[in-house]
């Protein structure tokens, strides 16, 4: 990324010492007040629309699709041209339905098109660059609105609400973060302001599990913020050892890979709490979350448009049946996603919630996005490829890559260069992992035409080839994600 004003990436952003010293002054201050006006006024907002009747949601929906058609129309080459083949004008839009004229785009237009699909320079202001893992083993990079953060950290914690998360609540985080070990040798890190405890979540061997649970114990109510895979590493952890979970876990908040549902109920079961889980993307297009009331997620209606596409792009509009997740964002105006085809899928259930009463778009069984791709290291714990996944600029001039595992603690990173790919990439490469890695893992890297696919036709970021009985048990759990 090479830009970032909103306040809280700022923040993040901060040196450790400047984080110690203002967030000693600033822990009595509400997180709502330093996230600033823009998080406040758009949390209440999407609080408040949640219970919009349909035809009021539809309306939003209208005008927002007129501004980012508007926009893509007046500044970008791609879409001026798509709008016109299509005979569509932004300002005859009456109904969301009417981007269907449109012809959906996906990954490979990107790719292609980047450059004229831009509503505005690469150096202008407010733009971040941003690098994706996506789905397919081809990076994808792109450009976003900077301030984009306090937006969506809105809508995200707003869906959290449902299960009893205020802005401010205090977060135990078991996710990518490169987390150094304190004076106690404990992979720990506190960020005071924004309430989150950081735990070393590539080092997940039962030793440190123990002593981060424990370390939970002491900081009060929380909740669990997750990838999947991480949960059920806790998990698995407590049931084998039949530790007493800490008691002050008040819920468990799952994002950035598919949830397994076997996953979900081991990980209530031993923490005795609600697993709940959201669905989104880097490209931010469609945010999902569960009901209160039922797993089922509803499809945050202010946050994209949402279309559910059959194999011949029709709409699906029987319940049951399944189709991919086609996506038109709101967010990001550099470059408009207009129709995007994720390669995700998703069963339609219905347009408005018997649960809760929303009129919400509702989807079950969301599957194909980050499939839980483990490295093993050499101690023999799992490694998640979400945690090492790169949102930066490693994998430039690079079309797709693999890690092919025979042996715990070693891999082969496969790289199929693209034009312009030289030693400077594959140094860059090589440092960017090891500080993700920390030698747990080693890798030799090696320059290849081409990665087969699997025998689905999926491709993998990690190949794993390892046979002992751990292993086996992991990739079966894989094998039900494709
Ligand atoms: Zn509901």
């Amino acid at each position: 990324m090479k830009r970032a004003w909103s306040a809280k990436n700022l923040w993040e952003r901060s040196p450790a010492w400047l984080k110690t010293v203002a967030g000693r002054a600033l822990r009595a201050v509400p997180l709502p007040l330093i996230l600033g006006a823009r998080f406040r006024r758009r949390y209440r907002f999407v609080l408040d629309a949640q219970r919009w009747p349909a035809e009021r949601i539809r309306a939003w929906q209208v005008e927002q699709l007129r501004r980012i058609l508007s926009r893509a129309q007046d500044r970008s080459a791609f879409y001026r041209e798509s709008l016109r083949d299509a005979g569509l004008d932004p300002r005859d839009v009456r109904s969301p339905e009417d981007i269907q004229a449109l012809p959906t785009i996906d990954k490979q237009t990107l790719l292609d098109h980047l450059d004229e699909m831009m509503t505005q320079p690469p150096s202008a202001s407010g733009a971040d660059y941003v690098t994706t893992g996506g789905t397919s083993g081809t990076p994808l990079s792109f450009y976003i609105n900077a301030d984009r953060s306090a937006i969506e950290y809105a809508h995200l914690t707003a869906a959290w609400a449902r299960v009893g998360f205020a802005p401010g609540d205090t977060l135990a985080v078991f996710r990518g973060r490169v987390v150094e070990e304190d004076r106690r040798g404990l992979r720990h890190h506190f960020d005071p302001v924004l309430r989150q405890h950081f735990y070393g979540n590539f080092h997940m061997t039962d030793d440190n599990m123990r002593r981060y649970l424990d370390h939970v114990r002491t900081i009060g109510p929380c909740f669990l913020h997750v990838y999947p895979s991480s949960a059920d590493a806790l998990a698995r952890f407590v049931r084998r050892t039949q530790t007493s979970p800490p008691p002050n876990i008040r819920g468990i908040l799952a994002e950035s890979e598919i949830v397994y549902p076997e996953q979900r109920s081991r990980a209530e079961e031993a923490f005795g709490c609600r697993y709940f889980s959201c669905y989104g993307h880097t490209e931010k297009l469609v945010l999902a979350a569960e009901c209160e009331q039922s797993n089922d997620a509803h499809v945050d209606p202010l946050y994209g448009c949402c279309e559910l596409l059959d194999d011949e792009g029709r709409p699906i509009t029987t319940p049951g049946r399944e189709g991919e997740i086609v996506g038109t964002g709101f967010i990001n105006t550099v470059v408009p996603f207009i129709r995007y085809r994720t390669g995700d899928r998703a069963t339609y259930v219905g347009d408005r919630c018997n649960a809760c009463g929303r009129e919400h778009l509702l989807l079950r069984g969301i599957a194909g996005h980050r499939t839980q791709e483990m490295l093993v290291a050499a101690d023999g714990a799992r490694i998640s490829w979400t945690a090492v996944n790169m949102h930066d600029d490693t994998f430039d001039r690079v079309r797709r890559f693999q890690f092919h595992q025979r042996r715990a603690g070693h891999a082969v990173l496969r790289i199929v260069p693209a034009p312009g790919f030289g030693e400077a990439d594959l140094t860059r490469i090589r440092r960017h992992l090891a500080v993700k890695l920390e030698g747990r893992l080693t890798f030799d890297a090696v320059l290849c035409e081409d990665i087969p696919l699997t025998g689905r036709g999926k491709a993998t970021y990690v190949l794993q080839e390892l046979d002992d009985d751990s292993c086996a048990s992991m990739l079966s759990t894989s094998s039900r994600s494709s």
